[in-house]
């Protein structure tokens, strides 16, 4: 474990990623504000104890439009990849593949759909080349991005890719073992492009896939689906292996720590080699969207979830970005989660350093993302109809993987 430890940590940037991701609409200049906080606090240079630089910089190789059909339409990337169609006014065609109201075409998307897709694929490329256990992408996890359109604020199904691509039997290294790979959504909102990509109707059998979303509930919130709702574990449609865990308005650190259980037994029943994480950080205090009231540090918070992952989780790990509309939080938040990955935690107090984006830390100019002041109305009630829930999911999921664990795939995508 300590030789695997060891191994660097591998992170995905290139001046030209942080270019085509800071046009992203719904988050203009984010990137930027993320990497140059990664390399004003010097993460790039952090090392172990042994003395061994412990980052990795990969470059982003650009995915083809091959690659980018192993799930997306012929139809949506012959019109998104055409630069002829990337202008910022859009025809009825562009409509028909969801490039409008919150997913505007922009110049350049043609650029950001085979960067962004490319960045998580080559960090995926690193964990099943065994030359990292963890692998991080921050300008990916766009997890509403469909098979045929875009959507929110997502144009390129990246974390679906990654999922795919890490199923996948390692043909050198054992060409037998179909490897698990479980999915965890921890974004404001509800992971539906991923979810409904892997979620299957009336299967009684195994998955090599489960996907699990904790996210916020009401009624109308986006995105709308049948699958963030508790399920009714009786219906035929339920599925096992697709979970929802949807919380209310103002879930805090108290919410979260109570719940981490249920996402633990989970991990535990399903024994996954690799473990997809979205860390979409709109839940945090602070964000625009003034849903969640989540920390970054202290028991319960995201740091602490990550920090559990990162020491306590065998399986290698590849952290994906997502949503996050106050972007010096989210540069905040994914500086704090690298440190952690890389077993040098940072202090909430940290001071950030003088570099360009400095005064927009004001006024605190610290790392941390404190909680503020909301309610949390997940109660106590609330909470414990979600763990009788999950009571009963573990002890079906227990029942479709046996005692050991063995099973096969029948999952429906290749
Ligand atoms: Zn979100």
């Amino acid at each position: 474990m300590d030789q695997l430890r060891y191994k660097p940590i591998a992170y995905v940037v290139s001046e030209e990623l942080v270019k085509i991701s800071s046009l992203l609409p719904s988050n203009k200049n984010r990137s930027l504000l993320v990497h140059s906080l990664f390399s004003a606090l010097r993460l790039p240079y952090f090392q172990f104890p042994n003395g061994n630089r412990c980052i990795q910089i990969l470059k982003p190789r650009r995915a083809s439009p091959k690659e980018l059909s192993i799930y997306h339409t012929h139809e949506y990337l012959e019109y998104a990849l055409n630069p002829h169609n990337s202008a910022e006014s859009t025809g009825l065609q562009g409509v028909e593949f969801g490039l409008e109201d919150d997913c505007p075409p922009f110049h350049g998307l043609h650029e950001y759909i085979r960067l962004v897709a490319g960045a998580t694929l080559t960090a995926v490329d690193a964990l099943k080349d065994d030359t990292a256990d963890i692998a991080i992408c921050w300008d990916g996890g766009r997890h509403h991005a469909q098979k045929s359109h875009a959507a929110g604020f997502c144009y390129v199904a990246d974390c679906i890719l990654a999922i795919l691509a890490l199923k996948r039997p390692n043909i050198l290294a054992n060409p037998v073992k179909k490897p698990r790979v479980m999915y965890l959504d921890l974004d404001l909102h509800f992971s539906d492009g991923v979810s409904q990509a892997f979620h299957s109707t009336g299967s009684t059998g195994t998955s090599q896939v489960l996907t699990v979303s904790m996210h916020h509930t009401a009624p109308g919130f986006y995105p709308v689906s049948s699958l963030s709702n508790i399920a009714d574990t009786a219906s035929p449609s339920f599925d096992p292996f697709c979970l929802s865990v949807p919380l209310k308005q103002g879930a805090s650190n108290n919410t979260f720590l109570r719940i981490w259980p249920i996402i633990e037994r989970i991990k535990d029943v399903f024994d996954p080699d690799y473990f997809v994480i979205q860390c979409g950080v709109d839940g945090l205090a602070g964000d625009p969207m003034m849903i969640w009231n989540w920390s970054l540090g202290g028991e319960g918070s995201l740091g602490w979830c990550v920090d559990r992952i990162v020491n306590r989780w065998q399986g290698q790990k590849l952290f994906l970005g997502g949503g996050g509309y106050n972007s010096v939080n989210a540069a905040r938040a994914w500086a704090y989660l690298t440190a952690i990955a890389i077993g040098s935690p940072l202090a909430l107090d940290t001071e950030i350093p003088h570099h360009n984006a400095f005064p927009q830390y004001q006024p605190s100019f610290t790392l941390d993302v404190p909680a503020g002041y909301m309610q949390d109305q997940n109660t106590e009630e609330y909470l414990k109809v979600v763990e009788d829930h999950f009571d009963s999911v573990i002890n079906i999921l227990q029942d479709r993987l046996g005692p050991a664990g063995a099973g096969s795939s029948n999952t429906t995508l290749d």
